[in-house]
C-alpha cells in the first residue's frame, strides 16, 4: 500500500485525472475559440523535456540542501512537524507559493532572469497543455523552493508532499485553462484562469505574477483585474518564433 501511495505515483495519478477533468471542461464551456493543434507538437516536445528535466532537478537539488544545509535549523518552528498534515500541506503551500511569487517577479524584472521565462510566455493560444511550457533554467529555478520549502522547512513525508504536489498539478492546470469559472469570493484568495490570462497577454506582463493565491499581488500592488482587459486580448510576445530562437528560448540562457 505503501508504495502504491508513494509521490510519484499520487503526481502520475493526479495528472491523467486532470486531463480528463480539464479535457471535458475546455471543450464544453471554453473561453475563447482556440487551434490547439496549433502548438501541440511543440508543448508535447517541450513537456517531455520538462517532465525529464524535473525529474533530474529535484534529486540533484534535495541530495544538495541534505548534504549542506544545517539540520533542523531551517525550522521556522520545531513544533512544526507535529501538526496536522492538512494544516502542514497548507503551510507549505502558502510559504511556497509567496517564494514564487518573487521568483516570477525578478523574472519579469531582470534581464538574465527574463531569458529562463520568455518561452513560458511565447504562448499564443492558453489551454490547459500550454502551461507545461517552461525552459530548463525555468524548472531548475523554480525546483529549488519547490523542494527546500515543503521537505527541509516543512519537513513533509513522502505522502505529504505527493498530496502538496498535485495540489501544484492542479494549479498548473487550473491556471492555464481555456475556460472561464465565476469562483466568487474566493477570487480574493485564490487566482483565477482568467486572473492569469492576464499576466500573458501582450501588453500587461508585469501583472498578476501570483501562481496559486491572488493576494500576493494585491498586497504588493501588482494586480491587475481581469474584468477591465477586453476578452479577446492578444497573448504572448508578439515576434516571430525562429528555431534558433526556440531552442535558445527552450534552454533557458
Ligand atoms: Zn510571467
Ligand atoms: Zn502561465
Amino acid at each position: 500500500m505503501d508504495r502504491l501511495l508513494s509521490s510519484d505515483n499520487i503526481q502520475t495519478f493526479s495528472f491523467f485525472v486532470l486531463v480528463a477533468v480539464f479535457g471535458l471542461l475546455e471543450k464544453f464551456r471554453p473561453a475563447r475559440e482556440i487551434n490547439r493543434w496549433k502548438d501541440l507538437k511543440i508543448d508535447v516536445l517541450s513537456f517531455a523535456i520538462g517532465v525529464t528535466l524535473s525529474r533530474l532537478c529535484y534529486p540533484t537539488i534535495y541530495n544538495f540542501c541534505e548534504t549542506h544545509l544545517p539540520k533542523d535549523t531551517l525550522l521556522i518552528w520545531h513544533g512544526v512537524t507535529d501538526l496536522p498534515a492538512a494544516v502542514k500541506i497548507g503551510m507549505a503551500l502558502v510559504a511556497t507559493d509567496f517564494a514564487l511569487y518573487w521568483v516570477h517577479r525578478l523574472q519579469h524584472s531582470n534581464a538574465f532572469m527574463w531569458r529562463t521565462h520568455t518561452w513560458h510566455h511565447s504562448i499564443e493560444e492558453l489551454y490547459w497543455f500550454s502551461g507545461f511550457r517552461t525552459s530548463f533554467m525555468h524548472s531548475f529555478i523554480y525546483n529549488i523552493p519547490q523542494t527546500i520549502i515543503p521537505m527541509f522547512i516543512f519537513k513533509l513525508t513522502p505522502l505529504e508532499a505527493g498530496i502538496g504536489y498535485s495540489i501544484g498539478i492542479f494549479v498548473q492546470f487550473w491556471e492555464h485553462t481555456n475556460t472561464d469559472f465565476n469562483i466568487g469570493f474566493l477570487k480574493y484568495i485564490f487566482i483565477t484562469p482568467a486572473y492569469h490570462r492576464v499576466h500573458h497577454s501582450i501588453n500587461i506582463h508585469n501583472r498578476n505574477y501570483g501562481t496559486t493565491f491572488s493576494f500576493w499581488d494585491r498586497m504588493f500592488g501588482t494586480y491587475h483585474d481581469p474584468d477591465l482587459v477586453p476578452k479577446d486580448t492578444k497573448l504572448g510576445l508578439g515576434e516571430e518564433l525562429t528555431p534558433p530562437k526556440i531552442t535558445r528560448m527552450l534552454t533557458g540562457f
